[in-house]
This record gives C-alpha cells, structure tokens and sequence, in this order.
C-alpha cells in the first residue's frame, strides 16, 4: 500500500525543487495507485509565513497535482499541519528518554557556542556526542537529583539523540543504493526544543510512521538527516519506510545549485506561481510569466528523471504511466531555461485557440473592441510562430490595425521599377473578385500571377510588404481574407502611392 507525503515547510513560496519533489511523490503514488499527502511541517514558529500554506496547495493544483489527504481535505490520518499535532510528540521523546536512547540537556547556548570557539583554537570541531558529553550539562552527566533540581528551578532544557560510539550504519536509498555511516562523526540531534516544540527530526519520523508513510521522497539537502531518522526508526522499534534523495537542481552553467535568486538575475522564474511576500517583494512566477502548466510539468519531470526513450513530450496521465524511481539520476539536474521555452511552445500548439483569445485580448487594449471571434481566427494563423501569448500581439498587429509604415531594408528589397504597375493591376484585379475567399483570392492571384513571364516573388513580395509593413507574417492569402477586400486595397494603394 503506496502512501506518499510531500512535507514542505510554510516558510515562503515554493522553490521550483520542492514542486519537483512534490510531483515525483505525486508520480510515484499514482504509478502505484498509492495516495498522495500534504503535510505541512510548521514546527518552527519562527520561520512561518501568512499565506504560504494558501500557496503551496494551489502550486500543487496548478501543475496537476491532485492532494489525496491533507491540512483541507483530511484522511484518517489528521491533523495534516504539524502545528495542530503539537500534543503528540512529547510522550515520543519522553519515550526515548526511558528506554535510553535520549537525554535531557540543559546546556545554554552561550555555553555551546564557548565549548565551540575552545575546540575552534585547537583546530577541532566541536561534535556533541559521546566525544564531548562528559563535560557537558545532561542527564548523562548530573545525577537524577541534579536533574529533577535543574527542573524543578525552571531551567531550559531540550532532549538530545543519544548517538552510539563505534558503530556503522547500513543506510540503503533507492536513489543511491547503499550508504555506510560511522557514527562517530554524528552529533547528539536535538529533538525537543525549550520551547516546546518537536524539531524537525522528531516530528517527521513520527508523523510518517503514524501516517503509515512507505516511501519517503525528498530532496538531496536531507539526505545527512538519514543517518538519524535509521536510528530513531530503530529506537522505536518501528519499521522504516523506503528512502529516495532526488538529484540537486544545477544552475543553467551546470555549476553549483540553483539559488531562488537565480531567476531575477537571468531571467527566468524559480516559483511556479507568482509570490508577493509579507513585506511586498514579489517573485515572478512561470504562471503569470505566460508558461503553460502542462509544460512546467512536463520539464519538470525531466528534472533529474528520463523514461530511458527519446520520448519527451508527456502528458500527466502519461508521466504517471512512464514514471520510475529507479530511472531517477544521483548526479545534478541541469536547470535549463532555453528547455522550458521549448516545452511551452510546443503546448501553445495545443491550447484551446478561444481561450488563448480571451487571454491575448486581456493583455491588449489595442483589442478591446474587437470580436472575440476575429482574434480567435487570428491566433489560429500565428501561434505557431509563438512560444508565449505576450508575443501575439508583434506577430499579427496587421490583422488589427493598417502598418503605419514600411521596413526600409524590406523596402528595397520588395520593391523595384516595376513593381507600381503590377500592383495596380492588382488592385484592379482584387476589386473584381465578388466573393472574397480565401480560396478564390488565392486562385485569382497564381493564375494572374501564371499568366505573366515573371517570377511570384516579383508580386507576393511588395504584396506582402504592403499587408504587414515588413517581410514576415503568416500566409499572405489568409491575411488578405482575414482583413477583407477594401482594407487589403486600400493597403497596396498606400505602397505605391
Ligand atoms: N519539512 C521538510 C522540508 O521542508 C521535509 C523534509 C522531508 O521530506 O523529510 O523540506
């Protein structure tokens, strides 16, 4: 029985890794029709932000993720927000305290940092284990009297881990097969704070058992916590779920981690939806930067994972179906940019053209009065050239409004001596046809054009300069239809006027 959780921290938006994180646990769970859970980790008091929960969910939403059970649609496994869990997680800690896997310690911090600096001079690092213990102020080291006084005065204490000494861990990852671990390099993790709260340590594992969770997929960053959640796994005495650290995401150069600053400085978002923060700093997010959500997913599964084929197109349904952990890669994930543009141009082609309408009129108050209708015809003829619909508007402006002026190099390059009579001949010719199709028009034209001992260029080039204002733009044909017979004349006039 496949059950998954996506466990983010409501600290701020969501970094385009943790979506990924959060879509290879969606992928994996309905490959194995398993169930898909947000929890989220609020433990930290401190770092929580307004608004980031509202956030998260409607991200996940957004690149089709569907939530099984979470914080507003709770399974049998609830509360879904650690915050509303507080309760739970002492009687944990006090449980490892009894069977000795943990201690109280009433350290201070400035004590700590005091024991570091000494250790600092002489070239150490300060590990707080079984190396340092002894001179430290725990349970480990004062008498049950000493302990119950230091209490019962009100002290700050937190529970530790009790790390062993000597012993190797057998750590085994999905992603990166099998990890030993000397625990003599392992720190005493504090896993109840003074202030109350479980850390993060305690409360994840407790929540994934108590959650029934059976794979834990998550980020690289946690993958030294691993060595840790083994042991309290087996402190408790409970089964451990499977693990899988996903590759880091690099940045564009390859070299070095992709930061939530990366984006502002090349241009590119980093957050899939737009994120305006507490203070008012806004991050653009590739949803109002125009990118389609079935390409964010799409480049994001690509991520770190590929089916082992050329394929690279894929919809959810086929993502799901493709989707393997074991064909995810150890090495970095390259953020690529240039990917992402390709993917939205690519889902451009398969927009709903009415929708892309409504979209593309919202964006121009050149088209306020236009009919809905006309623009929807219009952006069938140019998407294809286009990658976002911010780029509408410069490839199909001339279906809208009459070129106020020509290109000059275009200029001298379409029009010659005796392009003036041709195209009143044109003209003439334009205004004799009754029904002004597209096909007819067309026909008209090449026989016209057939008739005469010249090349097509020598018309279709000053023709098209005179409909667009440069030598670009889609069918010359459908273009003339599109603005009908009078506004086409009355444009070739205005060439070779
Ligand atoms: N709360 C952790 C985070 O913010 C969860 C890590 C995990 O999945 O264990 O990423």
């Amino acid at each position: 029985n496949v059950r998954v959780r996506f466990a983010p921290s409501p600290t701020g938006p969501l970094h385009i890794g943790g979506v990924r994180t959060a879509l290879f646990n969606y992928l994996f769970a309905k490959k194995h029709g398993g169930t898909f859970i947000l929890r989220i980790e609020d433990t930290d008091q401190k770092r929580f932000v307004e608004g980031a929960e509202d956030y998260i969910t409607k991200a996940l939403n957004w690149c089709h993720m569907v939530i099984d059970e979470g914080p507003k649609n709770p399974g049998n496994y609830g509360p879904y927000k650690q915050s509303e869990r507080k309760h739970l997680y002492r009687q944990y800690a006090d449980q490892l305290i009894e069977s000795g896997n943990a201690y109280y310690a009433f350290d201070t911090a400035d004590a700590l940092d005091a024991h570091r600096k000494d250790h600092e001079e002489k070239g150490k690092t300060f590990i707080y284990n079984w190396h340092n213990r002894e001179k430290l102020e725990n349970s480990l080291t004062l008498s049950p009297e000493e302990v119950a006084a230091k209490m019962e005065a009100g002290e700050d204490y937190v529970i530790r881990f009790k790390s062993p000494e000597n012993q190797t861990l057998h750590l085994k990852d999905i992603i990166r097969g099998d990890i030993n671990i000397d625990t003599n390099i392992l720190d005493d993790k504090v896993l109840f704070k003074s202030d109350g709260m479980p850390t993060y340590h305690l409360a994840n594992i407790v929540d994934d058992h108590l959650m029934e969770i059976s794979h834990v997929i998550r980020g690289e960053e946690w993958l030294p916590s691993l060595a840790l959640h083994y042991q309290l796994y087996d402190a408790f005495g409970w089964e451990k779920p499977e693990f899988a650290h996903l590759p880091l995401l690099l940045k564009p150069t390859g070299k070095g981690k992709l930061s939530k600053r990366d984006g502002d400085k090349l241009g590119f978002p980093v957050f899939p939806l737009e994120y305006t923060a507490p203070d008012g700093t806004v991050s653009r997010g590739y949803k109002e930067d125009g990118y389609f959500s079935e390409a964010v997913t799409n480049f994001l599964a690509f991520l770190g994972w590929n089916p082992g084929t050329e394929q690279e197109i894929f919809t959810i349904e086929e993502l799901i179906a493709a989707f393997d952990l074991n064909k995810v890669n150890k090495a970095g994930a390259r953020f690529d940019p240039d990917k992402t543009k390709w993917f939205n141009h690519h889902y451009m082609q398969e927009q709903n053209n009415y929708e892309l309408a409504e979209t593309f009129k919202a964006l121009c108050p050149e088209l306020k009065d236009i009919d809905i209708n006309y623009i929807e015809l219009v952006v069938d003829l140019i998407k294809e050239r286009a990658t976002f619909v911010n780029e509408f508007w410069g490839l199909s402006h001339f279906f809208f409004v009459t070129p106020e002026q020509f290109d000059d190099k275009a200029f001298k390059k379409a029009v010659k001596e005796d392009t003036k009579p041709l195209l009143q001949e044109l003209v003439t010719l334009l205004e004799g046809i009754s029904e002004f199709e597209k096909e007819t028009i067309q026909t008209t034209v090449k026989t016209w054009i057939g008739s005469k001992d010249i090349g097509f260029g020598k018309v279709m080039m000053p023709l098209r300069l005179a409909l667009v204002g440069e030598l670009a733009g889609p069918d010359v044909f459908d273009i003339m239809f599109m603005i009908g017979q009078t506004e086409t004349i009355k444009r070739i006039k205005k060439l070779i006027e």
